[in-house]
């Protein structure tokens, strides 16, 4: 099967799906990761600042993406050329839904995957990101068989950062990815730029615990959902 991930920033498919999408690969799935941006206007994160002095950030960011998406083994990324921070109404009902409606249209994927309907916790470029896949979906001549959202589990850790009191998980499918989170932490740490001490937390709980990736079907043209269960790894949630 081919799934199609769309996400807003470098390090998202990371943090939201690393696992999913490395397990895919690994069960011979077809993977590719789109990014809407590159990055450039987040600002390093780390907290040794001095590792990047006279780095141009588009450039570290752009590395860090083949970086993670190398080590999850996906055969097809890309990075579109859209400015990070700058998402906008033109975007949502212009060049950003059409870009993703040709990628769709030539890719043919059986599923995409998107954020879900917050953006995680209300950043606006993931919002647009989600309403484009969304028209994308729908607008598209090929008709992909499944649209899942992916919700953040990060947000279970750290919700002193990311409260999000209005979102309400509907997740309908998790992936336990508990024996690759080794893999999933070694790609997160290729986004070095972005390690915050928060992210030093969702890691040191995804070493923790079991970890679970989840998702919420929104769309399904195959009856009885059963377009997931073929792939095998979306444990439903009933
Ligand atoms: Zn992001």
């Amino acid at each position: 099967m081919k799934f199609l991930f769309v996400y807003a920033h470098p390090d998202d498919e990371t943090f939201g799906a690393g696992g999913t999408i490395h397990r895919l690969v690994l069960e011979g799935h077809d993977v590719f990761t789109i990014t809407a941006t590159d990055g450039s206007a987040g600002s390093i994160l780390n907290r040794n600042k001095k590792k990047f002095e006279g780095k141009d950030i588009k450039t570290i960011r752009r590395s860090e993406y083949k970086n993670a998406t190398t080590i999850l083994q996906v055969g097809k990324s890309k990075i579109l050329d859209f400015d990070d921070g700058q998402m906008n109404n033109s975007h949502i009902w212009g060049k950003l839904t059409n870009t993703i409606k040709n990628i769709i249209e030539g890719y043919k994927p059986d599923v995409v995957v998107t954020f879900e309907n917050t953006g995680w916790y209300y950043h606006l470029d993931h919002i647009a990101v989600f309403v484009a896949v969304n028209k994308a979906v729908l607008l598209s001549s090929y008709k992909v068989k499944a649209l899942l959202y992916n919700h953040f589990s990060a947000l279970d850790y750290c919700q002193n950062i990311y409260t999000n009191p209005l979102e309400k998980k509907n997740i309908t499918h998790t992936v336990n990815v508990s024996q690759l989170k080794n893999v999933k932490i070694s790609a997160m740490v290729k986004h070095e730029s972005q390690i915050d001490d928060n992210a030093l937390v969702f890691i040191d709980k995804i070493k923790e615990n079991d970890h679970i990736e989840e998702f919420e079907l929104a769309y399904s043209t195959i009856p009885g959902e059963g377009i997931l269960e073929d792939s095998g790894i979306f444990d439903k949630i009933s």
